[in-house]
């Protein structure tokens, strides 16, 4: 019998007590390639672009992928097959979109601290556009192109100074933060970017934060923006494109995020009603595209019972899922293979010599050493943050299709970890 998990989490479900990703066994894939270790659905990263899609058809609309959620080069290649352009905030993601096979011309470029080098390089390729997120990096950014003799086509980043109602450390369009320019610096701002030859001025942007769940900060986000479209084209800069960024979340614990479409349908309508609804648009979602398109499965090793908590040791570790450690985030965890055993309550801990080394708290599991767990929604912000502390080789990670599991990036050995180490001279 088929049993689905969890609402958000189409492509996991359970077959028979068996954990299944799509139509493979994720007992069958822990054998084959060992654990710890990454597993993506492309179905259900197609499935989740697919609500955008139908939120834009019929507009002129281009999905940018934020590719820092997950920067692997399948992952980039099933977005960039799809269609997909990608929002980069590195030198290093502006390689992988190449090495991808990625539309460069679709590429947009954020981040508050670009590098000449990095501008040089965006340039000379070609990219869609700069974001850019302060006056100072506009003249940085005019040298460069006009040391290259082009033109660099630029957005200005502004911050519509709305509260997202997130986790303080992934809201990003307040006042305090670091990103962006002032709502009321952006009519001059603009005026400047205007007037600097090596730039060519084509869109504006923001982006109010991460794991969004309701719908009425991405509104007035809109009401910010489009009030500084109409100021910004009165003082004679035409803006061609509106970028609303990303930022919209997905379900790990109850949340209730909107579908990407009924957003969009929401949002739609304002710009219709306030006489936008022809502009170009843009957005930058990242979480939203892969998160519950991704889970991590991992082997029990030790149970060590206490008297006030009772730990479940398995061999993932904050090393590859930082988000608890990092945000106090939730994944749930269940097993490969229902059992029918009394559950414990058990804190899920890794090996590493932290005590923030943890994945969940007061879970209940009928685990045994040996059996496999698999974390849910780590496709999103696990890989691309994991690290090599402690000396732990970062994961294998498999993408399952219709032909089955790829194997899209092997395990990384210890002499991988310090491979570009020197000893000194003898
Ligand atoms: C991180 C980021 C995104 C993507 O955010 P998600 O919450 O993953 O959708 C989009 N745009 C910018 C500028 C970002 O920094």
């Amino acid at each position: 019998m088929t049993q689905a998990l969890l609402p958000g989490h189409p492509h996991v479900h359970y077959r028979d007590q068996t954990l299944f990703v799509d139509h493979v066994s994720a007992a069958d894939l822990a054998s084959q390639f060992g654990t710890p270790l990454f597993v993506y659905s492309k179905a259900a990263m197609l499935s989740a672009l697919a609500a955008y899609q139908r939120g834009f058809a019929g507009r002129k609309a281009q999905i940018c992928y934020a590719m820092k959620a997950n920067s692997s080069l399948a992952v980039l290649q099933v977005f960039a097959q799809a269609g997909c352009g990608f929002d980069i905030v590195s030198g290093g993601e502006l390689a992988r979109v190449q090495a991808a096979g990625g539309d460069l011309s679709k590429v947009i470029f954020s981040g508050v601290g670009k590098t000449r080098a990095e501008m040089r390089e965006a340039l000379e390729l070609g990219i869609g556009c700069f974001n850019v997120e302060s006056e100072a990096e506009l003249e940085v950014l005019n040298d460069v192109a006009l040391s290259v003799q082009r033109q660099a086509p630029v957005s200005i980043r502004v911050n519509p100074n709305v509260d997202p109602k997130t986790h303080p450390y992934i809201s990003t369009g307040l006042k305090g933060n670091k990103f962006g320019v002032a709502h009321d610096r952006a009519v001059q701002t603009y005026q400047h970017a205007a007037a600097l030859p090596g730039l060519r001025v084509v869109g504006i942007d923001c982006h109010i934060g991460s794991q969004i769940t309701q719908v009425d900060p991405y509104l007035d986000a809109m009401d910010r923006i489009l009030d500084l479209v109409e100021a910004i084209e009165a003082a004679g800069v035409p803006i061609h494109h509106i970028d609303f960024g990303g930022g919209l979340g997905i379900n790990y614990n109850g949340d209730t995020p909107p579908e990407a479409d009924a957003l969009w349908a929401r949002l739609l309508a304002k710009l219709d009603a306030r006489g936008f609804g022809d502009r170009q648009l843009m957005i930058e979602p990242g979480r939203s595209l892969v998160g519950n398109a991704g889970l991590c499965l991992t082997e029990v090793l030790y149970l060590k019972p206490g008297e006030q908590k009772n730990f479940c040791i398995v061999d993932a570790a904050m090393n590859d899922l930082p988000r608890p450690a990092m945000y106090e985030a939730f994944h749930h965890i269940v097993p490969v293979q229902q059992s029918a055993a009394a559950p414990t309550l058990y804190d899920v801990v890794g090996p590493v010599c932290e005590s923030g080394d943890w994945i969940g708290r007061e879970r209940a599991l009928a685990a045994q050493p040996g059996d496999t767990l698999a974390v849910l929604s780590a496709g999103a912000y696990c890989m691309s943050m994991s690290s090599n502390y402690n000396t732990r080789g970062r994961l294998a990670e498999v993408l399952v299709d219709d032909q089955g599991p790829h194997l899209i990036r092997r395990r990384e050995t210890a002499q991988d970890t310090f491979a570009l180490e020197n000893l000194l001279p003898a």
